[in-house]
């Protein structure tokens, strides 16, 4: 055993233990239990599989048009023709004339009459006894043969330990509680039965994974999900974080400053967010709440109190956003607000020169940076901070679950760990919350700062692109702004897109009397500032942009946008877009404009879109086109949690597994580490995040 070998085919796909291979479930099945007789075949098998069987009568290599072994097969019926274009000399053994094989496949019209072109071929006797199974297809990886894993499998499912790993041990009275049916199998049966069910089982329910089999299996994963995230929420109970109550000292605090700086009063809901936070930071255990609020609904100012609660406490606060451009805008921002304050702010980011990351990192370490703003530089490099007693990471989805762990990492240690605040624009559908985030508090802006103005949107031709220039024209000079919204760099061939420097360049020159400018991804840094920081102070009236301005940027007097290409984003991305505009005291206008041919798809999304500004019912629309994995980032840190459980279909179970772990943890605490490693094993870390 201790002797290193390469690993086997099946180990390279994790199927390393009797456990692994018991859990690795059919993705279908191929009905072998039943025999036709040729005749039937014939007639039955016409676009669907069907399994016949006879005597060999020909064989014959054949080499017009190409080389291929043809066979013949007959029994008191009828006779059938299979062709087989790729052969090895095995094959042509196994099918010498009069030996009987069993053949499996869909019958065709071919030049010479019906036949079966490369059918499964098993050889048998006359009175070979048929599976009294369905044969189970797997998930495989190229070059691994279903025979090979359907062996391991059964060799698996023999195992005496599995027996060990499989036993039922939830209680039986609470599962008779809480389950809405006793007809779900106990967990054993229900996996033997998705490796082998019987001739007669429902298959469809068995692909469509609603089969009380597979119920049971998605339970018992989503039990394991809802007890490690019970668990991680009491974890962090027992942590300890710096306690933030609101200062004694009025005069001084950097709250009550703020708060008299500002040139807005909070609304309603910015109030009450602000209560909700301020109560967690409060506590002596570390807050891990999301704020979530439409694009424009002023969750900055949010963060800046929460950092100034922070400071008056004498502890650092940290701003961490995706981008670097959103990053700026905060840096711009908080300068603005603070440094009157007296506030010292360090700025960190991947660009930076050397030397200025150096003394940036310095501020950091020694504590004189009571603020800190910046974009994943703030975990990818070697920062320390002198004493952080809060992290806010902006736009948080953007953001993998690898990287939301690295931030508590960082950040915390075993006996100390800072306060979190997510905010994020996305919000977060209830099956989500009730699953991943169930460990994060969550407060909403319900309510978008007065004066705003609906934003029309609307759906035009890009064949009626030189109307929108004048259009543009007629908007700028009245003394407006605008975006005009790219979606490539660069000369994409292929998708036959405008490049933004095309479009910067035919826009130049159409509006003569007006500036414009070009931002994009490909800048330096400092020319990005440059651009921005001319347009905010209206040098630039139009600015043309790739999606770097898709968060967070903020220029009220910029009403107007064009978004070229439109079909070509999702939903989520042409809704943070039009949040930059109908921000300001004038009408604002998203003006989306589409190439032909529109698919099916990308007609209702600009529907959609032209018809609804609420951002619950675009993630909504968004989630159920794409799956949460790009909401959770899961995409980024390439681990899927729920194997089995597809949160959109299987939503109506997630009550149940949260009712049977509450009750699990209450009353059977013995069991639940059990359960978790049967589940989880490694995977358990991902859940905290
Ligand atoms: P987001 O939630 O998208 O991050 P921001 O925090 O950038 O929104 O706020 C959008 C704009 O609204 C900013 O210009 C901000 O200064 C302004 N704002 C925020 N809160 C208020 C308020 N209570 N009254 C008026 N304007 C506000
Ligand atoms: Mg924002």
């Amino acid at each position: 055993m201790t002797t290193k070998r390469p690993p086997t085919a099946l180990e390279k796909m994790g199927l390393n233990s009797p456990m692994a291979l018991a859990l690795h479930l059919p993705s279908r099945y191929e009905d072998e239990t039943e025999l036709f007789t040729i005749e039937e075949a014939l007639g039955l098998g016409r676009f669907h599989s069907i399994q016949t069987q006879g005597v060999v009568i020909r064989n014959q290599v054949m080499f017009r048009p190409r080389r291929q072994l043809l066979v013949t097969i007959e029994d008191d019926t009828a006779s059938l023709q299979l062709r087989f274009l790729n052969f090895y000399p095995s094959q042509q053994k196994q099918m010498a004339v009069g030996a009987h094989v069993r053949v499996r496949g869909e019958v065709r019209e071919g030049y010479q009459g019906p036949e079966m072109v490369h059918p499964t071929v098993r050889a048998v006797t006359p009175d070979s006894p048929l599976p009294a199974s369905l044969t189970p297809v797997y998930p495989a990886s190229a070059g691994i043969s279903q025979t090979i894993i359907r062996k391991a499998v059964l060799q698996a499912l023999r195992d005496a330990s599995l027996k060990e790993s499989l036993a039922e041990f939830l209680p039986t009275k609470l599962m008779a509680e809480i389950l809405p049916t006793n007809d779900w199998p106990p967990l054993q049966d229900a996996i033997t039965y998705l490796h082998q069910p019987p001739a007669d089982a429902n298959t469809q329910s068995l692909l469509e994974r609603t089969h009380p089999a597979w119920r049971r299996v998605q339970f018992e994963e989503l039990l394991a999900q809802q007890i490690s995230l019970k668990r991680a929420h009491a974890i962090r109970r027992e942590r300890r974080a710096p306690s933030f109550e609101k200062a004694i000292q009025k005069a001084t605090s950097i709250e009550d400053s703020l708060l008299k700086v500002l040139p807005f009063k909070l609304t309603g809901a910015q109030a009450r967010v602000w209560s909700e936070i301020g109560l967690d930071l409060s506590n002596t255990f570390p807050m891990n709440r999301l704020l979530q609020g439409d694009v424009g609904s002023g969750k900055t100012v949010i963060a800046a109190l929460a950092a100034a609660r922070a400071m008056d406490h004498g502890y650092q606060a940290a701003i961490m956003a995706p981008t670097e451009i959103l990053a700026e805008q905060h840096y711009l921002k908080m300068q603005e607000w603070f440094e009157p304050l007296g506030v010292k702010i360090a700025w960190l980011s991947g660009s930076l020169k050397a030397k200025e990351k150096r003394l940036a990192q310095e501020m950091i370490e020694s504590g004189e940076a009571q603020l800190i703003i910046g974009t994943h530089a703030l975990i990818q490099d070697k920062v320390s901070f002198a004493k952080l007693g809060l992290a806010v990471i902006d736009e948080q989805h953007r953001f993998g679950v690898r990287q939301r762990l690295e931030i508590q990492q960082r950040v915390g240690s075993e006996l100390f760990y800072c306060h979190q605040l997510m905010m994020s624009a996305t919000p977060i559908p209830r099956t989500l919350a009730m699953t991943y985030y169930a460990d994060l508090d969550v407060s909403v802006i319900d309510e978008l700062p007065p004066g705003r103005k609906p934003i029309a949107t609307k759906v035009v031709k890009a064949a009626r692109r030189d109307e929108v220039i004048s259009g543009l024209h007629d908007w700028l000079a009245k003394g407006l702004q605008a975006y005009w919204v790219c979606p490539l760099i660069e000369e994409s061939e292929v998708l036959q897109l405008q490049t933004a420097v095309e479009s910067f360049e035919q826009l130049t020159q159409a509006l003569p009397n007006f500036k414009v400018g070009l931002v994009h991804g490909r800048l330096k840094s400092e020319e990005k500032a440059a651009v921005m920081a001319a347009f905010k102070a209206n040098e630039i009236q139009l600015l043309v942009a790739t999606t770097v301005i898709e968060v967070g940027v903020d220029v009220p007097n910029a009403a107007l946008m064009v978004i070229e290409h439109a079909e070509r984003f999702g939903y989520a991305q042409i809704h943070q877009l039009r949040g930059r505009v109908g921000r300001g005291s004038a009408d604002s206008v998203c003006i989306l404009m589409y190439a032909e041919p529109l698919s099916l798809a990308a007609k209702e999304r600009l529907q959609t879109l032209r018809e609804t500004s609420d951002g619950f019912v675009i993630a909504e629309r968004d989630l159920s086109l794409r799956g949460p994995g790009e909401l959770l980032g899961a995409k980024q840190s390439g681990d899927a949690m729920l194997r089995f459980v597809d949160l959109r279909r299987d939503a109506w179970l997630i009550e149940l597994a949260q009712t049977a772990a509450e009750r699990l943890l209450a009353e059977h605490g013995d069991l639940v580490e059990r359960h978790l490693e049967r589940w989880l094993g490694s995977r358990t870390e991902f859940l905290k995040a």
